[in-house]
């Protein structure tokens, strides 16, 4: 079976099979990794190692600290104010869809949000350019969503805020290409697509920017606490953590994420292909932001959703339903999604195409 989710999202199936052969004795220790401590040193092995492969595969500045954190990306939509803020009474906001608009109205309780630009006008089909962007050069950041997870929409660039920091959201386009981390202040990603299980989130942060709290930020919501505490504050989502290790091993052994990359790139261009060689589907997106990560698209005929949703299933293709908020279909098709997957899609919905002709 083929597995389309959004997140929860597919993991790599020699993933699975190593936590499977694993879990009940961890390396010969007669115990799982689940039941060991965290301040065990062989725990702290797999952390370190989990930290060193994530830092190779995106060559994370030495300058930047890599925490692994609970919370969810929704955390972050409050930790970034809390801690970045620093005496700003203002941070600019890329609104780009549902992500980014949920990230605006957390960060509104705690400061001035001014919105950058956004595409709510097009019905949030597009990322803006560079050049739409109204930017502050006293607001504390410039926050985005890299891949807005419902709309399928993804920016084709770095923004440029100046000496202002970048903040992005790239929960569910982390680890699907290169990205030059140099050019971010912080970059913050839920787990649960490219990099393992829920329940873990990843924050990559420059270390000058951490530091100073907004009065009355908790403990557990100042980076520096999880900073100077190699995420080990408190006890971390530590099967999570192991996960995602194995994760970064198997995008070593794909060959990394220019490797990756590729394979996205042609797994997303076919599925695209399909949809626009077709007067039966649609996407709405601007070809130039059309996520790689998550490919939504209509159907002419939305009465016949249920019942392509239902023959789908019937042939293992899962979980293809469009988010509540947009209706129609969605493709997630993360790293761990392989390229049969994708064929196997676009197989069907042709077939199902000409059954209705
Ligand atoms: N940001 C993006 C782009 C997402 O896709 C999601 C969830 O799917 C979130 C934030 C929220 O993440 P979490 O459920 O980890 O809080």
């Amino acid at each position: 079976k083929f597995n389309f989710s959004a997140g929860p999202a597919a993991l790599p199936e020699a993933v699975l099979k190593q936590a499977q052969a694993e879990l009940l004795d961890w390396h010969g220790e007669g115990l799982s990794i689940m039941e060991m401590s965290h301040r065990s040193a062989e725990y702290i092995g797999v952390a370190a190692q989990a930290e060193q492969d994530l830092r190779e595969l995106m060559q994370i500045p030495d300058n930047y600290k890599v925490l692994f954190l609970q919370g969810g990306a929704t955390a972050q939509f409050a930790m970034v104010p809390m801690n970045l803020l620093r005496g700003a009474t203002s941070a600019d906001y890329i609104n780009t869809g549902v992500w980014s608009g949920k990230a605006i109205k957390e960060a509104q309780r705690y400061t001035q949000v001014n919105i950058a630009a956004s595409t709510e006008g097009n019905s949030f089909t597009s990322a803006p350019a560079q050049s739409e962007l109204v930017l502050n050069p006293e607001a504390a950041y410039l926050h985005y969503t890299t891949n807005e997870t419902i709309g399928g929409v993804e920016f084709d660039y770095i923004p440029d805020a100046g000496d202002v920091p970048l903040v992005a959201d790239m929960s569910s386009d982390i680890l699907s290409a290169p990205v030059d981390v140099s050019r971010f202040g912080l970059i913050y990603a839920g787990a649960q697509k490219n990099i393992g299980p829920a329940g873990l989130t990843v924050v990559i942060v420059r270390e000058d920017l951490i530091g100073s709290t907004l009065a009355g930020t908790p403990t557990m919501y100042d980076y520096k606490v999880h900073a100077d505490a190699d995420s080990m504050n408190n006890t971390p989502p530590t099967f999570g953590w192991y996960l995602a290790g194995l994760v970064f091993q198997w995008l070593k052994q794909q060959g990394g994420l220019e490797a990756i990359a590729a394979q996205n790139r042609r797994k997303a261009g076919k599925l695209y292909a399909a949809i626009d060689g077709s007067d039966f589907y649609a996407n709405p997106v601007a070809v130039a932001n059309r996520s790689i990560m998550n490919v939504p698209f209509t159907l002419a005929d939305s009465r016949l959703d249920a019942r392509f949703l239902e023959l789908a299933e019937a042939e293992g293709l899962l979980n293809l339903k469009g988010h509540r908020s947009v209706g129609g279909m969605r493709a997630s098709i993360y790293n761990a999604v392989p390229e049969a997957a994708v064929d196997a899609l676009i197989d069907f919905m042709q077939r199902f195409e000409k059954e209705q002709a």
